[in-house]
């Protein structure tokens, strides 16, 4: 065997293996029944090698799995009838947990809540403490409702050009007028009352929006919704916003009262800033351009660029672990990575990743089936060393359990 590169080397421990174990079992034998010399093989194949699989770690799920009626066990295991409605449930409660909260209305719905909500709590601790930089943005949080309910209701449908002028025009004069009232508290800054409580608020703040923005973008694309996308790359700047009164809000609690209306300031920049994008948009939207598809492309593309590479890994590690027909690997393909990826694909995205298998030479046919060649091996462990760029967190990449077990639902 090659060596695997030095990017895959850390070694998967038991007791991450352990919880998502008897759904993997489960899942092998649903295919066909395997002796337990079979199960260790796939298993380690699965992990590449990377999980020294444990005999006794493996002998007591196995063992659990026939105590509870799942498998029987002959010469060799094989899947009983309550094992495979128990495997049937369990998918049933993935895709459940999948398409939840996946509908362009209820993120439009919750999202508009969320800044009801926001603001209301922005401008009570902002009025309280008295921080300039908090009612800034409390103010900015409003028009933003504003905004989205006027997206929300579809009054913006037909005269579009001319509301965005207008509304561009109203921010920046709020803009202006923030600024001022900023100014004047860098030249007499008065100290912040409540400061923690404003530091909380603040904080709670961020924390929802970057909440929002990761899921507007996610059902964005998963239902290819522009202005849930365009949406969300508006939320993501409202962070920054928020982060600018958070560093205000700290200073002054640390002596530097004058931080405060600094940070006042930052925000009505960044209502100028929306403002001046509003009227930029609205010539876009006169001379016939569409600002917001333009986002929505961006976007895409930008996920679409990173498929080819995380769809390969997952179809090539499909055909290690169960050589299969092409048409069984696009199957596979729709029930791992396409639940998963963050935007919606179509059939075409699916024939070009196979296609691509083909055309590299990365497995054979034989008798029907696909089998992994030597560069398809060798580029299966390449990938699996990169990070997955679009999962957040995702630290140990393709080694993690988690990301095996959601790659053995394609099985
Ligand atoms: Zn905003």
């Amino acid at each position: 065997m090659p060596p695997e590169p030095e990017s895959v080397r850390p070694v998967t421990r038991d007791y991450h293996v352990k919880p998502v174990l008897p759904w993997t079992i489960l899942r092998l034998l649903r295919r066909c029944d395997r002796t337990r010399e079979e199960i260790r093989e796939k298993l380690s194949a699965m992990y590449l090698g990377h999980w020294p699989v444990n005999d006794q770690l493996l002998d007591a799920v196995l063992e659990g799995l026939v105590r509870e009626g799942n498998v029987r066990q002959n010469s060799t295991f094989n899947i009983t009838g309550d094992g495979l409605r128990a495997l049937e449930q369990e998918e049933q409660r993935i895709g459940e947990h999948l398409e939840r909260g996946l509908s362009k209305d209820a993120c439009a719905k919750y999202s508009l809540l969320g800044n009801v909500g926001l603001s209301l709590l922005e401008f009570a601790v902002g009025f309280l403490s008295g921080s300039i930089g908090l009612i800034a943005d409390a103010i900015h949080t409003a028009i933003d409702i504003i905004a989205s309910a006027l997206t929300w209701i579809g009054i913006r449908v037909g005269r579009e050009a001319e509301a965005a002028l207008a509304g561009g025009v109203i921010l920046c004069g709020i803009g202006l007028f923030i600024a001022w009232e900023s100014i004047g508290k860098i030249l007499a800054p008065a100290p912040i009352r409540f400061g923690l409580i404003a530091l909380v608020t603040i904080g709670i703040n961020i924390l929802v929006n970057a909440f929002f923005s990761y899921y507007k973008f996610y059902v964005g694309g998963r239902t290819r919704s522009i202005s849930l996308v365009a949406d969300a790359y508006h939320t993501k700047t409202d962070i920054w916003s928020s982060v600018a009164v958070l560093v205000g809000i700290a200073g002054s609690l640390a002596g530097f009262i004058a931080l405060d209306g600094i940070a006042g300031a930052a925000v009505s920049f960044f209502i100028i800033l929306g403002g001046y994008e509003l009227v930029k948009e609205s010539h876009q939207v006169m001379a016939g351009k569409d600002p917001e598809m333009e986002k929505f492309s961006a976007f895409l593309e930008s996920h679409l660029a990173a498929l080819p590479d995380r769809a390969l890994l997952v179809s090539l590690w499909l055909l290690k672990v169960e050589p299969g027909t092409w048409e069984e690997t696009k199957t596979s393909l729709k029930r791992t990575i396409g639940r998963r990826y963050p935007v919606s694909l179509t059939d075409k995205d699916y024939t070009r990743i196979i296609d691509r298998i083909h055309e590299d030479h990365l497995a054979e046919e034989k008798d029907g089936q696909l089998i992994l060649t030597r560069d398809g091996s060798e580029t299966l462990s390449r990938l699996a060393g990169r990070q997955a760029a679009y999962i957040p967190f995702g630290g140990r990449g393709f080694l993690s359990p988690r990301l095996i077990a959601w790659y053995s639902e394609g099985l």
